[in-house]
């Protein structure tokens, strides 16, 4: 295909979306006004899964085992590489679409939709993926280790936030749960009878702070106790706590992991309870794809919004992306909803999710995303290219592919 053809297409994507703006902001306000938390986005999901299914795609319901996530498949005029787009639709409990994944859902269906428009023209496969519970859920981490994403050749989604970051990362992240058991007692009475499970508790907190100074600037590690005891005067039979490990790299961060690990057995041991813990879940570090992220950033640029990069990839969170960014050539752009006063996860960024700023950005970014897969089919070099860069920088013995988290 000649660029000049490219270009046209390219125009055609744009226009399909000018032209079904109503109905996308229409389904955006709808999620928004119907807050879904993980895994309980039954009515997000029929929406977007219907949507696509009604265009002609082939819509599979309920993969991974999970019920809210769907895969929508479509082919291209002619057989070639497939292209997936991702939407993700959970809410925030009690604060609703305060992440706004409403506009994230809707833009992934729009450029779905505004690809399949042109989808004679081009050699391809064309994917809409509902990917749920990406709050906490980790919706991603259990449809990569079911295979969901295998055989893709490129992944793209993009995020609401208060920056134009294309090429932003993410750090790895590990969710542990540990229980302490020891012997209850009469505080007073009988304390020599007991077994302080909250002594346990405490002095992993007290270990994890003295190995800190040990650690890499880049690692983070934040826990809670979540149960401390239930009547001072008997000595804490059980205690429990949750931690989050990360680190800026997924095996770094699971070095880290074994060490607080050791931290809580020294307090157990320390104090004579019993141990045990469990490592839920891992979202690994966020490799984004040069080459998709250079031509996401020339086509969002071209339609007016303020790419900000390259800033320096700090004060990062996780996210299940991650673990699809190193399963297949990804990104996971931000597109500017709010001011940057306006912090995410708020009340103010649930306002702005649905509001007229909101709304533009997620044609903008259903356009982008558009025309970025229509880049990638009609230019199949720049496609060996970004899977060139993605063997070069992704680790594929990682540790975190070993381990399950699905169970
Ligand atoms: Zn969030
Ligand atoms: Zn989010």
């Amino acid at each position: 295909m000649t660029t000049s053809e490219a270009e046209a297409l390219k125009t055609r994507v744009q226009e399909y979306v000018d032209a079904n703006a109503a109905r996308l902001i229409e389904i955006s306000h709808t999620i928004h006004a119907h807050p879904e938390i993980a895994f309980e986005e039954y009515e997000s999901m029929a929406l977007l899964s219907g949507a696509i299914e009604e265009a002609g795609f082939d819509v599979t319901r309920g993969v991974a085992g999970l019920d809210t996530a769907f895969v929508a498949a479509a082919a291209c005029g002619r057989p070639g590489p497939a292209i997936a787009f991702l939407s993700e639709y959970d809410a925030l409990p009690a604060i609703g679409h305060a992440c706004g994944h409403n506009i994230i859902a809707t833009a992934g269906l729009g450029a779905a939709l505004a690809t399949y428009s042109v989808r004679n023209e081009l050699a391809g496969e064309l994917y809409l993926i509902g990917t749920p519970a990406e709050e906490g859920g980790g919706g991603k981490v259990i449809m990569v280790e079911r295979g969901v994403f295998d055989g893709l050749d490129a992944a793209m989604m993009i995020h609401p936030g208060t920056k134009a970051m294309v090429a932003r990362g993410s750090i790895a992240s590990n969710s542990l749960e540990f229980e302490f058991f020891g012997t209850p007692s009469h505080a007073a009475a009988a304390p020599d009878m007991g077994v302080n499970a909250l002594d346990a508790c405490i002095q992993t907190f007290n270990n994890i702070n003295a190995l800190r100074q040990h650690l890499t600037p880049d690692v983070r590690i934040h826990g809670i106790i979540t149960h401390g005891g239930d009547a001072v005067n008997v000595v804490p039979a059980y205690t429990s706590a949750k931690f989050s490990v990360r680190a800026a790299d997924s095996d770094t961060s699971f070095e880290v992991v074994d060490k607080v690990i050791r931290c809580a057995q020294a307090g157990a041991l320390a104090a004579g309870a019993e141990f045990r813990y469990k490592h839920k879940m891992h979202y690994a570090n966020r490799i984004p794809n040069p080459t998709m992220a250079n031509l996401f950033a020339d086509n969002i640029r071209g339609l007016g919004e303020n790419v900000v990069e390259p800033l320096p990839n700090e004060r990062m969170g996780s996210s299940d992306m991650g673990n699809v960014s190193q399963t297949v050539p990804s990104i996971h752009p931000y597109v500017v909803i709010a001011d940057p006063d306006v912090r995410g996860h708020t009340p103010e960024f649930a306002d702005a999710a649905a509001s007229e700023r909101g709304d533009a950005a997620l044609l903008r970014a259903a356009k982008a995303m558009a025309m970025t897969a229509v880049d990638l089919l009609a230019q199949p070099e720049l496609l060996e290219q970004a899977k060139a860069e993605f063997e070069e920088s992704v680790n594929s013995n990682a540790a975190w592919r070993k381990k399950r988290f699905s169970s």
